[in-house]
């Protein structure tokens, strides 16, 4: 399909099971275009049948794919990639219309480090490391292997529908483990693409895809007792509720949870960076980006240059449908997600000190569109700059000192993101040095590789995703010893 368009679109919407493309038999779930809020199509999810089915699969899978060499595991991770590649505007179309992305950006940007994820993992898996063998108890030897964990649950989210399946699959399926993925009810139309193409490269049972809510589908997997890992990117409170059911069974887990990554500028920064850096790094996918650059700390001096140019930059960004030109922005994923950004901020409002100074409004009309919004005047223990908004929503709060923002940026439940912006190396290496965030960087902000790990702190979760890292959360340490 070269450049599907909504209307002529056939939308996958068959579940993965022990390799057969089949009907969900639980309730249709719609599936919205975000821009219009018209429904795309019905995806139903599975029933408890077929999600015993799709983990039974993958546990009799695990039996010959654990056994696999990695260089054959990733002979086929680059097949996966490859065929990414091949329907990437097919992907990028499904993945813009059912969350309300740009299409250029989801085509420009997502695709390319989708199918990157896959190419690093088949390449990483051949070349993991660790302790030496050796004789540590004279006359054994000792060596430590990394095995896989087993069958491994993988729930996520609805942002970057595609790329969170990508975090998740390939460094398990690259480690050994079968997979069972349950997309996000909102938007699975990604992921069961990407299941029907995987039926062509990957084994039977090796990758099953589910769909269905949190409750109905992703619960029952979590506590199915031959599950042996669970992986999920959401919401804090989802986190807690997957470890509480994971505990019944004493599953590993991998948590990926929110953000709220403080942006500290200091007064010696380049304005003109940080703004450019704020407007993109802020907004980019609405604003629902768990390491957004949504909550800045400008210095004492630097602070109103700051706000009146972040204001007028942030007035220009283009909010609009999927295809037109130049937007930057589209809608939030739903009128819920819609509404709970728009109390925020509404709250923020009625606090009295603080001023919208540009957005802050519904965009009338159909879909989900609000607009980018920065909030001045935010004081440390505002809840704009406690909690995470998700959604296109920057607050700016004048420090005095060093100390006293480090501390502030610390003083967050959340520690995933954080940047730090200034001219001198040595206060940059100081400040990072000292903040609690899974990511610190420095004089940028959002820039993502797959070699370097992507996880967070405190309850931001503890799973990494990407990098050599995440092949370790997928597998297991264990020694052997032999007697000599
Ligand atoms: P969510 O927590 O509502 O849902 C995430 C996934 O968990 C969905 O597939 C959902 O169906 C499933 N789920 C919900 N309840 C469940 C349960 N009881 N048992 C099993 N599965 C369950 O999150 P969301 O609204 O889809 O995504 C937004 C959230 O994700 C934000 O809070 C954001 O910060 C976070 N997020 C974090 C990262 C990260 O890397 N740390 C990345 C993206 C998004």
């Amino acid at each position: 399909m070269g450049h599907p368009t909504e209307t002529s679109m056939l939308f996958p919407t068959d579940l993965l099971i022990d390799h057969q493309l089949v009907k969900g038999e639980g309730a249709d779930e719609p599936i919205l275009n975000p821009a219009t809020g018209e429904v795309l199509c019905l995806v139903a999810e599975a029933s408890q049948e077929q999600v015993n089915r799709a983990v039974s699969a993958a546990s009799r899978a695990f039996t010959t794919w654990s056994q696999t060499t990695p260089g054959e595991r990733a002979g086929l991770l680059l097949k996966l990639a490859d065929v990414i590649e091949a329907n990437a505007e097919q992907f990028a179309r499904l993945e813009s219309l059912n969350c309300g992305k740009p299409y250029a950006r989801a085509l420009g940007d997502e695709i390319p480090a989708i199918a990157d994820c896959f190419r690093y993992f088949a390449g990483a898996t051949r070349c993991m490391t660790g302790t030496l063998a050796g004789e540590y108890l004279s006359g054994h030897t000792s060596m430590i292997r990394r095995d896989p964990v087993g069958v491994v649950a993988s729930i996520a989210p609805w942002n970057y529908p595609l790329m969170m399946a990508a975090w998740k699959t390939a460094p398990a399926l690259a480690a050994g483990n079968t997979v069972v993925l349950k997309p996000s009810e909102q938007t699975p139309l990604t992921a069961l693409l990407f299941a029907r193409l995987a039926t062509d490269i990957l084994p039977r049972g090796v990758l099953n895809v589910v769909c269905g809510r949190g409750a109905s589908v992703g619960q029952p997997l979590v506590e199915h007792p031959q599950v042996r890992m669970v992986s999920v990117t959401g919401d804090v409170s989802t986190g807690r509720k997957i470890l509480q059911a994971a505990a019944g069974t004493l599953k590993r887990t991998h948590l990926e949870l929110g953000g709220k990554a403080p942006v500290i500028v200091f007064d010696d920064a380049n304005v003109d960076e940080v703004v450019a850096g704020v407007r993109t790094f802020g907004y980019y996918n609405a604003g629902q980006d768990c390491t957004a650059a949504c909550r800045i700390y400008a210095g004492p001096k630097i602070y109103d240059r700051l706000v009146a140019d972040l204001t007028s930059a942030v007035s220009t960004l283009k909010m609009g449908g999927q295809d037109e030109d130049g937007v930057e922005l589209g809608p939030l994923i739903s009128d819920r997600q819609r509404n709970r950004v728009a109390s925020f901020v509404e709250r923020a409002q009625m606090a009295g000190h603080m001023e919208i100074t540009t957005g802050g409004k519904l965009r009338q009309g159909n879909g989900f569109f609000y607009e980018p919004t920065v909030i001045a005047g935010a004081r440390q223990d505002d809840e704009i700059v406690q909690r995470e908004v998700f959604g296109p929503v920057v607050s700016v709060t004048r420090f005095t000192d060093d100390a006293q923002v480090v501390g502030w940026a610390n003083d967050s439940e959340y520690g995933l993101a954080s940047s730090v912006w200034t001219q001198d190396v040595g206060r940059a290496m100081r400040v990072a040095k000292q903040l609690q965030y899974g990511c610190t960087w420095i004089n940028t902000h959002f820039m993502l590789v797959n070699e370097m790990p992507h996880g967070g702190l405190k309850s931001s979760g503890y799973g990494k995703d990407m990098s050599m890292y995440a092949l370790e959360d997928y597998t297991v340490a264990r020694h052997v010893m032999v007697r000599l």
